[in-house]
């Protein structure tokens, strides 16, 4: 089926209130396998509602509302519409009965134009709102559906949850599946590039590439009849993408980088610290982002200036002054003291021009990443990674040597062991 959504309300209009009620609609839609063709936002007028109603009826089947449904005089969504379905409103007497019950319930006095929220469209359903006073419906004429939810986001998402799924999904056959891969050290066009055999002329499963802050993400979906069809489906493309791109899939969860390295990391016992300048802390606030990190995250330098690489860290200032602080040698020193100093079993560091102006003759985006950690004879070992990105942005250098540090502990992860 398809669908349209369709927001009542001025203060969308004017920026007022984020339209959250369209994005939460269309996530439960299409896992119940709807295609949602529009989204649209009307004030609250009565003409152009209607207006919006008869253009979405040209090719969806089903209309979903928000807002509007209250007692105010603006709240006009319900009379629209059953003129727009041909309908009258009458009274329903179930919700004149709960909606009496809820104001003594919750103390406050109901008034005359409260009674207008038990007034429906006479064909149709009425669903409860089990967390404010408006409830919503559904009507139908001909095999289009129209269904009105009330405007605040908890009662809309309630009243999704418990009333009109239940009844999606007795009136939808197809069964949506998909999995979000997130891919690291591909670019997007390149990503598209190499999938393109397999996203040429593929109707089910469909393959959509989606660029992010520094990585790319695909998504792989399927819609079949039952939902093993539809996993089977997507598990069969999942193999032939392994075999073309395996090499920078990090998740197929929708997982973030941070994520999947806390996982790792707490899989094998590893504790791990870092040293960090250019990203100011960055690195230890996106891996204490994750749920769980105090098991794996043991100590974070931040080691801004030369003084505090020097003092606190104990870097050697003859290598400073011999290779410069910007420099995979001082990346590395920095690396190997956050490991002795922290007790830790591997460690990571930072250090480069975050921008936006180059520094003397190293230009902005020039980042060294360091990374240090004990081999299986307990021999403490050091790689580094350069990132030189050309970019002038200080805050994508910055988020992006992140990603590129938590990458590169990732894929060196196999060869620490415990101290
Ligand atoms: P009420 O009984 O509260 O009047 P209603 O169904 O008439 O409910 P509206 O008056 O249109 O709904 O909206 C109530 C509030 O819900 C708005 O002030 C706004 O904060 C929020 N809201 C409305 N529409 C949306 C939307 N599309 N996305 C997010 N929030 C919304
Ligand atoms: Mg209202």
């Amino acid at each position: 089926m398809k669908a349209a959504i369709l927001c009542v309300g001025t203060e969308l209009l004017f920026g007022q209130t984020v339209n959250t009620n369209a994005t939460y609609i269309s996530r439960q839609l299409q896992l119940l396998g709807f295609d949602v063709l529009y989204h649209h936002v009307v004030g609250d007028n009565p003409s152009r509602l209607e207006r919006l109603i008869e253009i979405c009826f040209e090719d969806c089947d089903l209309v979903i509302t928000t807002g509007g449904l209250g007692p105010t005089e603006d709240d006009l969504t319900k009379e629209v519409i059953a003129k727009a379905l041909g309908d009258e409103l009458v009274y329903d007497e179930a919700s004149l009965a709960s909606m009496k019950k809820y104001f003594v319930e919750t103390h406050r006095k109901m008034t005359e134009n409260n009674l207008k929220q038990a007034l429906f469209p006479s064909r149709g359903k009425v669903f409860k709102n089990a967390v404010g006073t408006a409830p919503g419906f559904v009507s139908e004429k001909d095999g289009k559906y129209i269904i009105a939810l009330p405007g605040p986001p908890r009662e809309m998402m309630t009243m999704f949850d418990n009333e009109v799924m239940p009844y999606l999904s007795e009136r939808e056959n197809a069964v949506l599946y998909y999995k979000i891969v997130r891919t690291y050290g591909i670019g997007e066009s390149i990503l598209e590039t190499v999938l393109m055999p397999l996203i040429h002329g593929q109707t089910d499963p469909t393959i959509a590439t989606y660029a992010k802050e520094g990585e790319c993400s695909i998504r792989v979906t399927s819609k079949r009849e039952t939902i093993d069809e539809s996993k089977s489906a997507v598990e069969e493309m999942m193999v032939k993408i392994r075999e073309i791109i395996g090499e920078h899939i990090y998740s197929e969860d929708d997982e973030e980088m941070a994520e999947v390295l806390v996982r790792e990391l707490r899989e094998r016992k590893l504790q791990l610290s870092s040293a960090e300048s250019c990203t100011g802390g960055l690195f230890a606030g996106k891996i204490t982002d994750v749920p769980g990190a105090s098991n794996v995250y043991r100590r974070g330098y931040v080691t801004y200036s030369i003084e505090s690489k020097v003092e606190d860290l104990g870097v050697d200032q003859a290598i400073i002054d011999k290779y410069s602080v910007v420099s995979s040698e001082v990346a590395k020193e920095m690396a190997i003291k956050a490991l002795e100093k922290s007790g830790s079993d591997l460690a990571v560091s930072v250090t480069g021009i975050a921008g936006p102006s180059d520094e003397g003759d190293v230009p902005a985006g020039r980042i060294f990443m360091g990374m240090s950690w004990r081999d299986i004879d307990g021999r403490v070992k050091t790689t580094f990674k350069l990132m030189d990105s050309g970019r002038h942005d200080r805050r994508k250098n910055r988020e992006y040597a992140v990603l590129a540090m938590i990458d590169m502990v990732r894929k060196n992860i196999q060869n620490c062991s415990k101290k």
